[in-house]
C-alpha cells in the first residue's frame, strides 16, 4: 500500500510540473511517506526528517505523509518545527494546498475513508505493473496491529471505479496488475469477478492480489486459480504463526486444518501454485514449543518468498499490553531459525526451477546496463544477459542457474 501511495504522489506532482531529482539538497519539496507497521521503521522516520532537515533547502516544502504522520498527527510539528505538512495515508490528496500556501502549517490525518482515490488527479503514466487498491483499512484487529488505527475501518472501493482505474492502468501500458488491500481477498464485491473482468483485457497478460486473509478465501477465488491462465500461481497467505495458541492471542480465528484446507484445496486446482506467507515470532507468551509449531508449518507447506518479523510492541494495539512480552534475544535466535529455515527452501524451489521456462515481467536493468531483472510468475527476481534488441515488456526465460535469492536465465523467445 505504501509504494502504491508514493507512486501516487509521484505522479501527482509530475502532474503539477515537479520532476524527480536524487538529490534531497536540491529538492523544491521532500516527503517522507511512512509506515507504522514496526517500531523500527516507525522510529527511523524521526532520525530520518532531522537528517533532510539539516540538509535542505531553507525554503524547501518539507512534509511527511503515511501512518506514521497519522500516527504522530501534531506532534510531528513538535519534534520538527521545520516541517511544513503532516498528512494521514488517507489524506495526501490534500497535498496541492501546502503547495498552494507554501507559507501555512498543513495537518490531516483524518481517516477520510475512500476520499483519495476521487481526488486524486488521474494517473497519466504507469509501469508495466500496476498495483490498484480495492480497499482501504482493516477490520480483522489482529491483537498485534496498528493497521486498523492508522488506516482505519475496512471499506471496499465500488467495483466500477476499481475497473476504471484497471482499464487506465492497462490503457499506460500495464502488463500486470495487482489488487491491494489489507485484506484484499475479503473485497466486498467480490475480487474472483473482478479478476474475470480483468482478464477480458487483452494486453494485460498478469494478475495477482495481496494480501489475503485465511477465512476469505472463498471456494469461487480459490478454483478461479484453477481456471484463469492470467492468475499468476503465487499467493500470499499469511498464516503469522504455526501454533494454535498463539493464533488465539493474536486474535487471527482460524485453525491450522482450515488453513491448510485451503492450500491443499488451491494445489489440487493449480498443482504448480506456491504459497508464501508472513510470520511473527516471539509474539508476547511464545513458548519454546509454540515455535517448533511455526518450524513445523513451514516445512509442511513449503513456503516461499516468505516475509518473517520479530513482534514489534505498537500503541494503540492489545499486544503492547499484554504481560509475558519475550526478551530481545530471544526473538533474535527465532527470527535467525525460521529465516535459515525459510532461506533453504527458497534455495530448493530455486534451484527446481533449473531448466523450465518462465514467462517473465521485465522490471528493468541492473547497475551495469548488462542484464536485465524481470519477475517470474512466483515473483523470484530472473537476472538475464540483456539483448541486443528492444525485447518488450515480457520475455520467455529459460532459467539456467538459481540460488536462494535470485534466479539466472537466458531469454528463448519473445512472446509479445
Ligand atoms: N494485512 C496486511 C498487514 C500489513 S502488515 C498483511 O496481511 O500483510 C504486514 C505484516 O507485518 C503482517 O502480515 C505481519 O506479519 C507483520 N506485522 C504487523 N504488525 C506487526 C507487529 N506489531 N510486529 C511484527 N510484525 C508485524
Amino acid at each position: 500500500m505504501n509504494a502504491y501511495d508514493g507512486i501516487r504522489i509521484a505522479s501527482m506532482l509530475r502532474g503539477m510540473g515537479f520532476a524527480e531529482t536524487p538529490d534531497v539538497s536540491d529538492a523544491d519539496i521532500i516527503i517522507l511517506n511512512t509506515c507504522a507497521v514496526r517500531e523500527k521503521a516507525s522510529n527511523k522516520v524521526f532520525s530520518e526528517l532531522g537528517r533532510i532537515r539539516d540538509i535542505k533547502k531553507p525554503d524547501a516544502l518539507f512534509g511527511i505523509v503515511g501512518c506514521v504522520a497519522r500516527e504522530s498527527g501534531a506532534d510531528a510539528f513538535r519534534r520538527i518545527p521545520s516541517l511544513n505538512f503532516v498528512l494521514g495515508p488517507q489524506s495526501y490528496h490534500k497535498l496541492p494546498e501546502i503547495i498552494e500556501n507554501p507559507d501555512a502549517k498543513l495537518l490531516n490525518v483524518d481517516l477520510s475513508g475512500l476520499e483519495k482515490f476521487d481526488e486524486l488527479p488521474d494517473m497519466t503514466d504507469g509501469p508495466a505493473a500496476a498495483y490498484i487498491p480495492i480497499q482501504e483499512g482493516c477490520d480483522h484487529c489482529c491483537t498485534y496491529c496498528i493497521v486498523p488505527y492508522t488506516r482505519g475501518r475496512e471499506l471496499s472501493r465500488p467495483f466500477d471505479d476499481v475497473m476504471r482505474d484497471v482499464n487506465a492502468a492497462a490503457a499506460n501500458g500495464a502488463i500486470e496488475i495487482c489488487f491491494l488491500g489489507q485484506n484484499v481477498n475479503g473485497y466486498k464485491f467480490s475480487l474472483a469477478n473482478l479478476i474475470r473482468e480483468t482478464a477480458k483485457i487483452e494486453s494485460v497478460r498478469r494478475i495477482r492480489f495481496t494480501s489475503s486473509y485465511p477465512t476469505e478465501m472463498t471456494d469461487d477465488l480459490i478454483s478461479l486459480f484453477g481456471t484463469e491462465p492470467k492468475l499468476l500461481p503465487f499467493l500470499n497467505l499469511p498464516i503469522q504463526s504455526g501454533s494454535p495458541d498463539v493464533l488465539t492471542r493474536m486474535n487471527r480465528p482460524y485453525s491450522l486444518e482450515l488453513y491448510i484446507d485451503i492450500v491443499n484445496k488451491l494445489k489440487a486446482v493449480r498443482p504448480d501454485i506456491q504459497i508464501s506467507s508472513d510470520f511473527i515470532v516471539g509474539f508476547p507468551g511464545e513458548t519454546d514449543s509454540e515455535f517448533r509449531d511455526t518450524m513445523d508449518i513451514i516445512r509442511l507447506v513449503g513456503y516461499i518468498n516468505s516475509y518473517s518479523f520479530k513482534y514489534s510492541p505498537r500503541p494503540h494495539t492489545a499486544a503492547a499490553l499484554m504481560k509475558e512480552q519475550i526478551p530481545e534475544n530471544i526473538k533474535k535466535a527465532r527470527l535467525k531459525t525460521l529465516d535459515a529455515a525459510l532461506s533453504e527452501i527458497n534455495r530448493e524451489f530455486n534451484e527446481s526451477c533449473v531448466g523450465k521456462t518462465f514467462e517473465c515481467l521485465i522490471e528493468g536493468q541492473d547497475k551495469t546496463g548488462k542484464h536485465l531483472i524481470a519477475r517470474s510468475p512466483y515473483m523470484q527476481q530472473v537476472v538475464i544477459p540483456k539483448p541486443e534488441s528492444d525485447s518488450g515488456p515480457m520475455i520467455s526465460v529459460l532459467i539456467t542457474d538459481a540460488n536462494k535469492c535470485s534466479l539466472r536465465g537466458k531469454i528463448v523467445r519473445n512472446p509479445i
